[in-house]
């Protein structure tokens, strides 16, 4: 999906090559032979560098550091700046770790529909859980992930008890795997106050949450440790958490706002698409899908990309707020860069959703 300009393949090579340098989890990740993929985009970018009579970065750890000291406006790459912020890093300097930028330039390189791609581990599910008659334990099965970014082996078979997963149960373990190292301080994982997802220690000795969100109001704070000996399972993979399982928390929060007279809530239909459809007084008034993008111009690409696959855009598209509340210009660039030839996406932020679904629950309540 990314835009025709050889620079902007380039670094769209040079995200995918970080994304995957930090999925190996391993300290001799910089031992050669590196992926083939990771060389490519090294040997791409060296080249380039020399034609363009700049310094190439020498190696792949040399690349990682361009990540974290080069703002994109710095690399030597003709970029749309509507796009791509001269201001973007695409490695995060206090963890090392991709940026939520990164992952999002990375998967619009990789994919012609990437919140298709993004999600269609869903889409697998939802085929299930119809197939067998059980629906409803696809949105039970969403409302856990969204829930429970990590688990101890003790809480895995209480959730696994607690929720009626059906024919999906057996599915779950595939979503956990064991948490890497670079997690551990001092015999324990410490999750994140605010969403739960295990926090990595930065040198500074602060805290680090891979979601955006959660650093959105000020320092990141650790909830209660965890023991490690309590075999703690992360949900897998980074992309999954960041373009799944992360908004669906922003899902579960819209819903238990909508709490309203006269209106239901479907938390994540397994025959239609969308996170949420919305029933005012039995009328179906809304299918919502719920997206929590760091970049409103990339988010809009993939808009387009969607429509343009499915030929039709029935969803409205609802910003988590946090996004809309950082950028006065999120919502006018979905729409901007979200706009085909059938016209411009419904977007809308989490909250003039839920005023709207107010709206009419009251007008409904005078009719
Ligand atoms: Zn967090």
């Amino acid at each position: 999906m990314i835009g025709d300009s050889q620079d902007e393949g380039l670094l769209g090579a040079v995200a995918s090559a970080l994304v995957a340098i930090d999925e190996l989890q391993n300290l001799t990740m910089f031992q050669m032979p590196y992926p083939s993929s990771v060389q490519r985009a090294l040997d791409k970018i060296v080249l380039h560098c020399l034609y363009q009579g700049a310094l190439p970065p020498g190696s792949v750890a040399a690349l990682v550091r361009w990540g974290y000291e080069r703002p994109l406006g710095t690399w030597p790459l003709m970029l749309d700046t509507g796009i791509y912020p001269v201001d973007g890093f695409l490695i995060d300097e206090e963890s090392g770790s991709p940026t939520e930028l990164c992952h999002e330039i990375a998967l619009c390189a990789e994919t012609d529909n990437p919140l298709w791609e993004a999600s269609h581990r869903m889409a697998t599910l939802a085929a299930l859980a119809t197939e067998r008659g059980q629906d409803s334990t696809f949105g039970t099965m969403r409302s856990v992930l969204a829930k429970h970014p990590m688990l101890t082996n003790e809480l895995f078979n209480a959730v696994r008890f607690a929720n009626n997963l059906g024919a999906l149960e057996k599915r779950l373990g595939e979503f956990y795997q064991k948490i890497g190292p670079e997690y551990e301080v001092d015999g324990a994982v410490f999750p994140c106050a605010h969403c739960g997802t295990p926090l990595l220690p930065t040198d500074a000795g602060s805290w680090w949450c891979e979601r955006e969100e959660c650093s959105a109001g000020g320092p990141v704070s650790p909830d209660d440790p965890v023991d490690w000996d309590a075999k703690v399972s992360i949900q897998t993979d980074r992309r999954h958490r960041q373009f799944v399982s992360g908004p669906g928390r922003a899902v579960l929060r819209i819903a238990s706002s909508l709490a309203l007279p006269r209106v239901t809530v479907r938390l994540w239909p397994a025959q239609s698409p969308g996170d949420l459809r919305v029933k005012v007084a039995d009328v179906l008034k809304w299918t919502a899908a719920i997206v929590d993008w760091h970049n409103p111009a990339l988010l809009g690409r993939a808009i387009a990309a969607t429509t343009a696959w499915s030929g039709t855009d029935t969803a409205i598209w609802v910003v988590a707020q946090y996004r809309v509340d950082a950028d006065p210009a999120y919502l006018q660039l979905v729409r901007k860069y979200g706009t085909t030839a059938a016209g411009s996406p419904r977007v809308c932020s989490e909250e003039e959703f839920t005023s709207m679904v107010r709206r009419h629950s009251e007008e409904s309540g005078r009719a």
